[in-house]
């Protein structure tokens, strides 16, 4: 039985004491999110040195980490690198979307080292390999597709990326619409150049049931992904989007009743005054099932610091109740990222997860920041290094310009903090 099935049984699995532990919430708490589809436990039955992690209501706001080759650069041992770098930095859960070299035997290897869930979106292999037998992705034929899905799902994947809502009609609603950057989403752009050649329904969508008995078999969770997300401000929000959204949210009932665990994909680039609306939207059209946005990118022009403007729009869409952020990095719109960048893109996010989950009031949340500020009234270096999300950098920084006295050099013999203490003398809140 899945997770799911087993919650509505009334049974806490192994995996739901875990993730009760990790988030300081009784088992019974995550057993009813499970069970009414407001949170899931991405854990395949095959992903043996798993451990298991809730996304959901309640809980921590998620953070992924995007890794994986492209068809120009990158090798196994460079993806074990950023899955190591996004695990130490913080990454809830990894996504291995490799399109280059030996993508089959990297994303074994990727699964066989990550503790972490491992997400995929399974028509790029199924996409490259129609190009290499076929000699184009539109030949790929629909039992190659869910070939491709089986396998990932017997190999241990834990949620898979799957745009079942980029219908014809969606298509349809796209082509009235008139957009700037029309589609952004190379899943999305797959199938769409699949249904527009070969005159079809998305397969994903008319055989939705094979795909649910695939998930079924092995609990994995289905990531519908949103193939007619906005991919810049001028496109946010707009029918197709909206389109594909209605018929995500049939298929959320549809995965429930099937008993399969599933999340929601959003965008992409919104405007920061249309993020909240995105997230209501969602949830309501989408019974509350886990939200899982890309960015989003609240502007257009940060390239090269598209992890800042990704963090902000993930900040104001976790205060507003999103459950998951895939991370965006330095090098996105312009390169394939390095580890450096996964890095810098994970503590991002981490960031952005984190002040969402102040204004949630997720346990534990507040309680760390007022940690912190203790520390700093202390003036106690090596406890705020401790607290911070990247201690090494924290204690390279501080100890770039040294100073004479217990405070730092930004304002040495002139400390705020030292020198009012002295006038007030009162002691340091207890946290
Ligand atoms: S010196 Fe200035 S910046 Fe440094 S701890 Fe004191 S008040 Fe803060």
């Amino acid at each position: 039985m899945t997770q799911l099935e087993l919650a509505r049984k009334g049974v806490a699995s192994p995996q739901i004491e875990v993730v009760a532990q990790q988030e300081r919430l009784t088992a019974e708490y995550i057993q009813q999110g499970v069970a009414n589809g407001t949170i899931i436990i991405p854990a395949n039955t095959n992903h043996t040195n798993l451990i298991p992690c809730g996304i959901g209501k309640g809980l921590k706001t998620k953070v992924n980490a995007n890794i994986g080759t492209s068809s120009d650069f990158g090798n196994i041992d460079t993806e074990l690198g950023k899955l190591k770098m996004a695990i130490d930095c913080g990454a809830d859960t990894v996504m291995d979307l490799s399109t280059g070299g030996n993508i089959v035997a990297i994303l074994r290897d990727i699964i066989t080292a990550s503790s972490v869930p491992v997400g995929t979106v399974p028509i790029y292999q199924a996409g490259i390999e129609a190009i290499n037998r076929h000699g184009a992705i539109v030949k790929m034929s629909i039992d190659e597709l869910f070939a491709v899905i089986e396998e990932h799902a017997s190999n241990g994947v834990d949620f898979v990326t799957v745009h079942c809502g980029v219908t014809q009609s969606a298509i349809a609603r796209l082509k009235n619409q008139g957009r700037v950057t029309d589609v952004v989403s190379r899943g999305g752009a797959f199938l769409i150049g699949w249904m527009l050649y070969n005159e079809c329904e998305n397969p994903l969508y008319e055989y939705y049931d094979r795909l649910l008995e695939i998930a079924k078999a092995f609990d994995v969770t289905l990531s519908l992904g949103d193939g007619m997300r906005p991919g810049s401000l001028a496109d946010a929000t707009d029918r197709a989007q909206i389109e594909e959204l209605l018929i995500i949210g049939e298929l959320v009932d549809r995965a429930h009743q099937a008993g399969v665990q599933v999340m929601v994909e959003g965008p992409g680039h919104l405007p920061l005054n249309q993020v909240e609306a995105n997230v209501q939207l969602q949830k309501s059209i989408c019974k509350g099932a886990p939200f899982y946005v890309l960015g989003p990118l609240v502007t257009d022009v940060g390239a090269g610091y598209d992890h800042i403007t990704g963090a902000i729009g993930g900040a104001i869409a976790a205060a507003a109740g999103t459950d998951f952020l895939c991370y965006v990095t330095p090098a996105e719109h312009l390169s394939l990222p390095d580890p450096e960048d996964v890095k810098q893109g994970v503590i991002a996010s981490r960031i952005a997860a984190h002040a969402g989950d102040i204004v949630k009031g997720v346990k534990g949340a507040i309680e760390w920041d007022v940690k912190m500020s203790t520390a700093r009234k202390q003036l106690d270096w090596e406890e705020q290094a401790r607290l911070s999300l990247n201690p090494e950098l924290s204690r390279r920084v501080h100890s770039k310009h040294t100073s004479v006295g217990a405070a730092c050099s930004m304002c040495g013999a002139f400390c705020a903090m030292e020198l009012v203490e002295k006038y007030l003398d009162i002691s340091s809140p207890k946290c």
